[in-house]
């Protein structure tokens, strides 16, 4: 009988429980990835103080907003293993693909000039619009500064495809092209989040509180992939909510379950068994890139309760989705924690939305 019990508390606490569940085993298998370090610090994690009070409802903030480089955002964590991987093959020039408000393509080209590498971005524009503000404000202004080499093109439907065309045509030029997908989003790009989300588990678990959920926007998923991979295995009981900003549960789901799946292979992990994806997409409408009521309520609220900058094509919608579903008691109790993913520059592109 002793012997039975004694086996029982063997298996709950064995050495393996212990590590999954202070997402030991992943932090080992990420050190073994080559990284520039280009963050140098944990973004901090602020309550919201106004917005609680106003809200009855605690809500903190997961600043990668104020990633370092060139207006902030989320891309940098993943580009600091992506580049740290063109680093390693030589590359001397960097070039990916996006919308012309693309943040992504802005963090990119701002890493390719602080490197010294090229730049070349296919840019679409997915409003077809022929607003000036749009066409040549905000992120699209920046990339001229960094001297980024910009081809527009009709639509990036086959963006892989694309950039490889591009690649070999810079290749016959005598270059040597490093590709970065849309979003930085391949299982490499995705180990940025996987670390970003041990770092937030750290910062939570110092708060000493219990939170209902971490909200954050699901674009072409790296960021939510990694996210909640890491923290399925550091805190396994925390909700990750994916507010989609551009396709419903039914198409975004195989992107992100798909990603996780191939990023715990590159680390040479298991999914955790609390692994689960979870959308809302009842946010994202009228479609990418195009705010709607909610998402610019949403930015003006925080702008004007907290003084800070909120975008209309992510941060706006996934912040709708927190708010609403917050009056309708879609989380548990406790506070709630959003990953503020940047893409302020954003708002002078979009001021006849505004
Ligand atoms: C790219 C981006 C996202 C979405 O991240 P993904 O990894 O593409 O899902 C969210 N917010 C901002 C501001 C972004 O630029």
């Amino acid at each position: 009988m002793r012997f039975t019990v004694a086996q029982g508390f063997g298996a709950a606490y064995s050495p393996d429980t212990f590590l999954r569940q202070y997402g030991i085993m992943i932090k080992q298998q990420l050190a073994r990835f080559d990284r520039l370090d280009l963050l140098s610090h944990p973004t901090p994690l602020e309550k919201l103080e106004r917005l609680s009070t106003w809200l009855g409802r605690d809500v903190y903030v997961k600043r990668d907003d104020l990633t370092p480089l060139a207006m902030g955002g989320n891309k940098l964590r993943k580009l600091e293993y992506l580049a740290a991987d063109a680093l390693a093959q030589g590359a001397d020039t960097l070039i990916t693909a996006g919308a012309l408000q693309s943040n992504h393509v802005r963090q990119t080209a701002a890493l390719a000039a602080k490197l010294g590498l090229g730049c070349v971005a296919l840019l679409e524009n997915p409003l077809g619009t022929e607003d000036s503000n749009y066409l040549g404000n905000g992120n699209r202004l920046l990339l001229d500064l960094f001297d980024t080499k910009v081809e527009l093109v009709e639509n990036l439907d086959n963006a892989d495809e694309q950039l490889q065309a591009l690649a070999d045509r810079l290749r016959n030029n005598g270059k040597n092209p490093y590709v970065v997908p849309i979003g930085g989003s391949n299982a490499l790009g995705a180990l940025g989040y996987v670390r970003a989300g041990l770092e937030l588990a750290e910062q939570i678990k110092d708060t000493g509180l219990t939170f209902a959920a971490v909200v954050l926007a699901s674009g072409s998923a790296g960021t939510h992939s990694g996210l909640a991979l890491a923290l399925s295995e550091a805190l396994p009981d925390l909700p990750v909510i994916g507010v989609t900003v551009s396709r419903s549960d039914e198409d975004q789901r195989p992107k992100v379950q798909g990603l996780a799946e191939r990023t715990a292979e590159l680390l040479g992990v298991s999914l955790p068994a609390a692994f689960n994806v979870q959308l809302w997409d009842e946010y994202f409408g009228p479609r990418y890139g195009e705010p709607n009521a909610g998402t610019l309520s949403a930015v003006k609220l925080l702008a004007s309760q907290e003084g800070l900058l909120l975008d209309p094509v992510y941060t706006g919608k996934a912040m709708a989705g927190m708010l609403d579903g917050i009056g309708r008691q879609r989380f548990d109790e406790g506070p709630l924690v959003f990953l503020h993913t940047g893409g302020a520059p954003a708002l002078f592109a979009y001021k006849d939305f505004l």
